[in-house]
């Protein structure tokens, strides 16, 4: 399998080290709603996921619980309720959105369960040299880490900018490099706060990742991914403090995956103009739900409308009517199909492509077929199963009224 790696800037093959085969994507911060756009992003890792299962490898998957957040802080104050409710209440929402569209299950850590395990991170790279405290809080020393800026390709003006956008306060007296970032910090009263040798207080966000990462996966993981907003400064951020105690790379591979628009304005939840998957499903079947998805490439932002998910239902019926009947395919046609489906996917994630097998598949064959010819239907089912769409014969039926009981 062939995957774009973000860190060599080029489509290269997967090179998983062993077997189960690690992946490990950055969850969610639950302090508001997950949107389309987290749908997508765990899509493309649902898929990647499945296409090396279709493939016999086992997978080992892990998607953190980023609970120990400011947003998550500053959110549950200005509502007045306790944080980890907040937390509680939008991870069940969240699992019930992934459940509903058919994204398989994965390990998922809470950060606060690994708080001891970050200040022991943070002791070490302090003893390294890479660290240093000031008024109770711990900065990396970014210009000790001579690779900084390597995975975004960034200038340092550039990466300087975005901190300030995502509010990482380059311009803090503390810091000996406006590049730096936290590593620890006091909590404020209302926070929750844990012992650590700088006072009591609270880890930041990019180490929490690294030490789960590493604690669930081992040194190096096979695909590290998550949307293309966090390449930086977190996944910077999490390379620079883990590479600093160890020779491995973090990561063998880098995946991002692109953002979602909503008619062609960035989908966020500041503007208020996000879509839910529950929106969809209210509206389609689960598997027409993750057809929007997967008709689009995972490395091209997209913008979401409605006539996303009006091709998607009516793909879906097309497919769930190939279902029924008994149509025969030639079986070199079929085997041809299959070898392009997947193919298609080994090619950098072609979702798109492999829908247009799909589509082929579906619409060919005929019952006049000699005997001897592969049947449509269980070959249909088995391929869109790998790109986690799960087709329902009776979803073609027309809606009939209920039958009065006299
Ligand atoms: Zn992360």
């Amino acid at each position: 399998m062939q995957l774009y790696d973000t860190a060599a800037r080029t489509v290269r093959p997967l090179e998983p080290a062993g077997d189960p085969v690690t992946l490990y994507v950055c969850g969610i911060t639950p302090y508001d709603a997950a949107h389309l756009g987290h749908a997508f992003t765990y899509h493309v890792f649902d898929v990647i996921t499945r296409r090396l299962l279709a493939a016999g490898r086992r997978v080992r998957s892990v998607r953190n619980v980023t609970d120990i957040d400011d947003d998550i802080f500053r959110v549950a104050r200005e509502r007045g309720v306790d944080a980890r409710a907040l937390v509680a209440f939008q991870v069940s929402r969240f699992d019930l959105e992934m459940a509903s569209i058919d994204i398989l299950p994965v390990a998922v850590p809470y950060a606060s369960a690994h708080v001891p395990e970050m200040v022991d991170w943070i002791r070490r790279l302090e003893a390294a040299g890479f660290a240093y405290p000031r008024d109770g809080r711990v900065y990396f020393d970014t210009a000790r880490f001579d690779r900084y800026g390597r995975l975004s390709g960034l200038s340092r003006e550039e990466m300087i900018a975005l901190s300030r956008e995502c509010g990482a306060d380059p311009d803090d007296p503390r810091k000996r490099d406006p590049l730096d970032f936290i590593l620890w910090q006091p909590s404020l009263p209302d926070e929750p706060r844990w012992p650590s040798p700088w006072g009591d207080g609270r880890p930041g966000w990019h180490i929490e990742c690294s030490v789960i990462a590493t604690h669930e996966l081992g040194a190096t993981v096979d695909i590290h991914g998550g949307g293309d907003d966090l390449v930086y400064p977190h996944h910077e951020s999490e390379i620079a403090q883990t590479e600093a105690l160890q020779d491995d790379p973090l990561a063998r591979h880098w995946v991002h995956v692109a953002m979602v628009q909503l008619d062609g304005v960035k989908m966020s939840k500041s503007l208020g103009n996000l879509v839910f998957v529950r929106d969809l499903v209210a509206k389609a079947p689960p598997g027409a739900a993750r057809l929007v998805l997967a008709a689009h490439h995972h490395r091209t932002a997209w913008s979401y409308t409605e006539d996303d998910l009006d091709t998607a239902r009516e793909r879906y019926s097309t497919w769930c009517g190939a279902l029924s009947g008994d149509r025969r395919l030639d079986p070199e046609e079929a085997a041809a199909a299959e070898r392009e489906f997947f193919a298609r996917l080994d090619d950098d994630l072609d979702t798109p492509g492999a829908l247009g097998v799909l589509d082929r598949i579906a619409t060919r064959g005929s019952r006049s077929q000699a005997a001897g010819g592969v049947p449509a239907a269980p070959l249909m089912a088995r391929l869109s199963g790998v790109i986690g769409v799960e087709l329902d014969p009776v979803a073609t039926l027309p809606l009939t009224e209920p039958r009065r009981v006299s």
